[in-house]
């Protein structure tokens, strides 16, 4: 057979490229489809080109490896609604965190040096934790798991313990000291079920509620297992190398840059138990007071500006085009219509984006946080439209487990208008007094058919 193996490296270098361009391609909604597909054609060449590996045994096994994969994952990314989207996301990224910990595995069975077996090691073990820390993840968020913390007595001592044992354990697989009585085959097993373990007991007591922040952690740790492996051959890989670099990179900033939307310092979100207590000795004033679709029509009609701030309910209902609709026809009437992106709307960073983005709703129309919230006490009416946890106002009360999180101040709006099904919490769990408020009322009912009685009640006017 011709050796082609020259290639493979001037091969990888190109896909590094395609990554970058995907990449960059990514940041900016209109290019984001693209971006994708650059990347996946860059996985899919650096996959192919693998097999030029020289020497390379174990064909038929790999083959069926990639098929099984394959398949699995284009037939669940063909059949996955957008809501279950960040679920999807933790799966995949738990499963690139144990295929990291696999390749770390195959690297210590080998003959590895001091340093290559190091890095081994501890990719081994960010590997695991990504693997059954992402799956904890993915349980809480698919709700076949309390999402609410998980805390017991004590928890952090016997966290950190069984992480020393498991980094001692990898010590002891590196050095294979002569004086231990086991072998490899022994501590190695032992290593990886203590760093499994390890990024189980991590993700217990963390609530739903900061799961963006833990599913782009994983991602970042993914990223960083699958570069050190890349190193733990005596030829390294310099594809897993780079690929796992920008992966990191990019969950790392994304990582920080959640935290900074809810006003959390990481550790607190991984060692805060968020979530797990309400707030005590609060006592909500008032009612909820509801209102008809025709009446909130009128006010939607003689109104100046209005402002759209949605949340995880629209995905749920699947109006963003009925509100697309709504924004269309309000415009028609020259109503001046902007919609509040809070960055952790949703269940997945951008999750508004995207949805308003298929429905055709304009980029120029979506407005971030800082940019919108002074605008709120002049604005005639908002639509809150499936948001709870992001117009939380006990965000600004001491003593409220959300304090501190950067919401929109919906409430400074002259009339706010709140869409959703009945009296059901946010993700946090935290009653909301914004409900309760004099300037608001509630239009009860599924999202997609209150925006459409909107929709036909502005059309009779
Ligand atoms: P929330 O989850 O706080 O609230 C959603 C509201 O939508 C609920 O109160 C619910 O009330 C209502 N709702 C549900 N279904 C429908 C429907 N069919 N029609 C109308 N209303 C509906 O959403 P937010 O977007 O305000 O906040 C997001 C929360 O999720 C934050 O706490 C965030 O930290 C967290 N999170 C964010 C992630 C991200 O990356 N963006 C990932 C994971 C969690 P009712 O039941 O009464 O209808």
């Amino acid at each position: 057979m011709v050796d082609l193996s020259w290639a493979i490296d001037p091969i990888y270098i190109a896909t590094i490229f395609f990554f970058i361009i995907g990449l960059q391609r990514m940041s900016h909604p209109l290019t984001a489809r693209s971006g994708i597909v650059w990347a996946g054609a860059a996985m899919l060449i650096a996959t192919l080109v693998t097999f030029l590996t020289p020497n390379l045994t174990n064909f038929a096994l790999i083959a069926i490896g990639i098929v099984i994969g394959g398949g699995f994952g284009y037939i669940a990314a063909k059949r996955v609604a957008m809501t279950d989207m960040p679920q999807m996301v933790a799966f995949y990224n738990g499963m690139g965190g144990g295929a990291a910990a696999g390749i770390s595995a195959v690297a210590l069975l080998g003959t590895t040096t001091n340093t290559t077996g190091s890095l081994a090691v501890i990719g081994g073990l960010i590997g695991a934790v990504s693997f059954s820390g992402s799956l904890i993840a993915f349980l809480k968020l698919q709700g076949w798991m309390r999402p609410r913390p998980i805390t017991f007595n004590g928890q952090q001592v016997v966290n950190m313990a069984v992480l020393a044992l498991a980094i001692l354990s990898g010590v002891l697989v590196i050095l294979q000291p002569s004086w231990v009585p086991l072998t490899v085959a022994t501590y190695l097993p032992l290593f990886f079920i203590l760093s499994l373990g390890f990024g189980f007991l991590m993700t217990l007591p963390i609530g739903g509620a900061d799961m963006p922040v833990v599913i782009s952690m994983y991602n970042a740790f993914t990223g960083l297992a699958v570069a050190l492996d890349g190193f733990s051959f005596a030829t390294p890989n310099y594809a897993m190398v780079v690929a796992g670099i920008i992966v990191g990179a990019a969950g790392s900033l994304l990582t920080i840059q959640m935290a900074r939307a809810m006003n959390r310092s990481i550790s607190n979100v991984f060692f805060g138990a968020f979530g797990a207590t309400e707030e005590k000795g609060m006592q909500i004033q008032g009612s909820m007071k509801s209102i008809d679709a025709e009446d909130v029509a009128v006010m939607l009609a003689y109104a100046n500006k209005v402002i759209i701030a949605p949340g995880y309910g629209m995905a749920v209902a699947q109006a963003q085009q009925k509100v697309k609709e709504l924004t269309d026809l309000l415009e028609s009437r020259n109503v001046q219509v902007k919609f509040a992106i809070h960055p952790v709307a949703g269940r997945m960073p951008g999750h508004m984006n995207v949805l308003l983005a298929e429905a055709g709703v304009a980029y120029d129309h979506l407005f971030d946080r800082d940019e919108v919230n002074p605008e709120f006490p002049s604005i005639d009416v908002v639509l809150v439209i499936g948001a709870n946890d992001v117009v939380n106002p006990a965000a600004h009360r001491q003593g409220s487990p959300l304090f501190g999180m950067p919401i929109l101040d919906v409430e400074q709006a002259k009339n706010v208008i709140v869409l959703k099904r009945g009296q059901g919490k946010g993700f946090a769990g935290i009653e909301n007094d914004l409900f309760y408020r004099d300037n608001t009322r509630m239009l009860y009912g599924d999202a997609q058919e209150t925006v459409a009685k909107l929709v036909q009640a502005l059309k009779k006017l």
